[in-house]
């Protein structure tokens, strides 16, 4: 039994490929991880990495509380099995099983006992005796599950084990497993292509394309609340269907408007998630509708389209069509206007009908037609307030506050602003009250619907905000980016200082040995580091890594000033930001610009700063990878 943590893993292959980008998780005991993706997405590389098979160029891995990066694979308590069963084939099943503990020097007794048992559970003992020609592909199988099975390991590591089989065994392979998993009480993590293995046996499954996760979620929250446009197309048989729209707020509906010209309307309450900018009737976004949750009519106002092909699968029909064009009339040439309907017990619909697609607006899904990435996010990023500006104050919600010095002098003159404010930037306080209309719980956090005239203002709230009441805040106004006529006139303050520098090794001798000493070098700046930091730096860019620039991050609060005595970066102040509650200076130092954060009434037209290394994160800025 084990939990794992990956964090931030990398892989580059020697070749210079990057195959996985900043992988992170926390598996918990017994859980049924499965990794699913196209072929190529770097699924296999990740188990690999977990098994010992493959190096991890970066990041952490841990089993247990255990750091196994540098650990043999025969070391970390895994079993892994693979697709091509791998099985000796002039050995007989129970050697076969027996093969790995005879290795190991265990007793013949306990072998035997391990094998039986292993044999039992699988359903496998009778065949014992054979060679593994004389089996099945199914039985094979199950041998390549013993010979796991038997080494009682922590975490058990299956790639593609079911590929080769045909779709009836692997469907009974599929419960198999899945039962095995719940007898054994062990962590699994199973590398598939197949979304409906994923999605009937995983407890959490990750999403990878390219080598980026796309999504870590349990089977229905990727069906009902994917991520991005990638997850969505990518789990449920047949596929959603895509289309570009415009969505235009009017009253408490939205009228979503296709190519076409045709429209159907979604109560307002249903989307009230997606920021009002893409509700303007102008920004194309991409709407997204499982084919099983589209109603069909023969007549009504819902989306007109000619039916192109009809599957009758026994209960269920898939509808094929096709939308009309502008003119009204129907087209088989142009893109993006083909649509499919999945209904249960119809067989009144036939090729040629005339038909009307109501999506159901308890499950409408819009993405950014740019990213890709929903509309939709169970917690909103961002909230958008106007402000208007009044001399020295501007009155946001009906309510007057101080303008901020730092926002006076980046507006220049504007009037009308508009303030994009992240959820964290929004604090209990007393500057503003609002209604508290709705709370939902989204994981361990709470999520306000504060009613703000005929939409919402999103909050993340404590215990103490209740439904029906009020909720009074602030804003913290660093946080805030600053917008007026669709421009950014003022950026909002990031928690983290980026300084690009350089690193470099001193040899020296101590009590006769050669001893390194590596460092990160900012300007004037040198931060020693910890040995094995400067061992991973070197073991990822070669000694090319003296030669290479590094990004290091310092998150801002751990920047202090120190005295012209010792140590530090130096820097020229060549600005002050003033936000009010909280104040910036702006530093030039090493060529770079930057903030750090000063007492209210300081004052210096030179600094000196200094940080911890332990506090560092290193980037690699010849291939985009957090390394340390
Ligand atoms: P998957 O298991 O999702 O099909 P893999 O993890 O096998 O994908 O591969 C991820 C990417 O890494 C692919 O583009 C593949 O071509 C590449 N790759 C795999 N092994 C190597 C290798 N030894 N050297 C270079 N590139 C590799």
């Amino acid at each position: 039994m084990a939990n794992l943590k990956l964090s931030h893993i990398y892989k580059v292959y020697e070749n210079g490929h990057k195959a996985v980008n900043d992988f992170s998780i926390d598996i918990a005991d017994r859980e049924f991880i499965v990794f699913v993706g196209p072929s190529g997405c770097g699924k296999s590389t990740t188990l690999r990495m977990i098994a010992g098979l493959e190096t991890i160029t970066a990041g952490d891995l841990f089993i247990g509380d255990t750091l196994v990066n540098d650990m043999e694979p025969k070391d970390r308590d895994i079993a892994m099995v693979f697709q091509s069963y791998a099985l000796y084939p002039h050995m007989t099943v129970y050697e076969n099983m027996a093969f790995g503990l005879r290795n190991r020097k265990m007793p013949e007794a306990e072998i035997k006992e391990r094998v039986l048992k292993a044999a039992k559970i699988l359903d496998i003992e009778e065949y014992l005796d054979r060679k593994p020609k004389a089996m099945s592909g199914g039985q094979r199988q199950r041998v390549a599950l013993g010979r796991a099975l038997v080494r009682d390991p922590k975490v058990f590591l299956l790639d593609e084990p079911l590929s080769n089989l045909d779709a009836k065994l692997r469907a009974t392979m599929r419960t198999e497993i899945t039962a095995l998993h719940k007898s054994l009480k062990t962590t699994f993590i199973y590398v598939t292509h197949d979304q409906v293995e994923a999605m009937t046996m995983g407890t959490r499954i990750v999403v990878m394309k390219l080598g980026y996760v796309q999504q870590i979620d349990t089977p229905m929250n990727l069906y009902n609340e994917p991520y991005n446009k990638f997850v969505a197309g990518f789990i449920g048989t047949p596929q959603m269907n895509f289309f570009d729209v415009k969505l235009k707020r009017e009253g408490d509906v939205v009228r979503v408007t296709f190519m076409n010209g045709d429209s159907v309307t979604i109560p307002y309450e249903n989307v009230s998630k997606i920021h009002p900018s893409y509700l303007d009737g102008e920004t194309v976004v991409s709407f997204g509708i499982r084919p099983e949750h589209i109603m069909l009519e023969k007549e009504g106002d819902g989306l007109k389209f000619i039916v192109t092909n009809v599957e009758h699968l026994g209960n269920e029909t898939i509808v094929y069509g096709k939308l009309g064009d502008h003119l009204g009339e129907f087209t088989m040439k142009d893109e993006g206007n083909s649509i499919i309907v999945k209904v249960i017990d119809r067989d009144d619909i036939a090729v040629d009908d005339v038909v009307y697609a109501m999506p159901n607006p308890a499950k409408v899904h819009f993405f950014d037609a740019k990213t890709e990435v929903t509309l939709m996010n169970k917690i909103p990023p961002y909230d958008t307030l106007a402000a208007a500006v009044n001399g020295d104050k501007m009155v946001i919600l009906g309510t007057e506050v101080a303008l901020p010095e730092t926002y006076k002098k980046a507006i220049a003159g504007a009037k009308e602003l508009e303030l994009n404010v992240p959820l964290e930037a929004i604090v209990p306080g007393n500057d503003f009250t609002l209604p508290v209309r709705k709370i939902e719980k989204v994981d361990d956090q709470r999520l306000a619907y504060l009613e703000n005239g005929d939409s919402y203002l999103f909050a993340l709230v404590g215990e103490d905000v209740k439904e029906g009441g009020s909720y009074g805040f602030s804003l913290l106004n660093e946080k805030i980016s600053v917008r007026a006529n669709g421009e950014e006139l003022l950026k909002a303050v990031e928690d983290e200082v980026a300084l690009t520098g350089t690193f470099s090794k001193t040899e020296v001798k101590e009590k006769g040995d050669r001893v390194l000493h590596f460092f990160y070098n900012i300007g004037d700046y040198t931060v020693e580091t910890a040995p094995e930091h400067g061992y991973k730096i070197n073991s990822i860019d070669g000694d090319d890594c003296y030669k290479n620039t590094y990004r290091y991050q310092i998150s801002r609060g751990k920047v202090r000033l120190v005295s012209e005595a010792e140590a530090g970066l130096t820097g020229t102040v060549t600005d002050y930001l003033d936000y009010g509650n909280i104040r910036f200076a702006k530093v030039t130092a090493a060529g770079q610009e930057f903030l750090i954060r000063v007492e209210p009434g300081f004052k210096a037209d030179k600094v000196r700063l200094a940080f911890d290394s332990q506090d560092i994160s290193v980037y690699s800025t010849r291939i985009d990878m957090k390394i340390c």
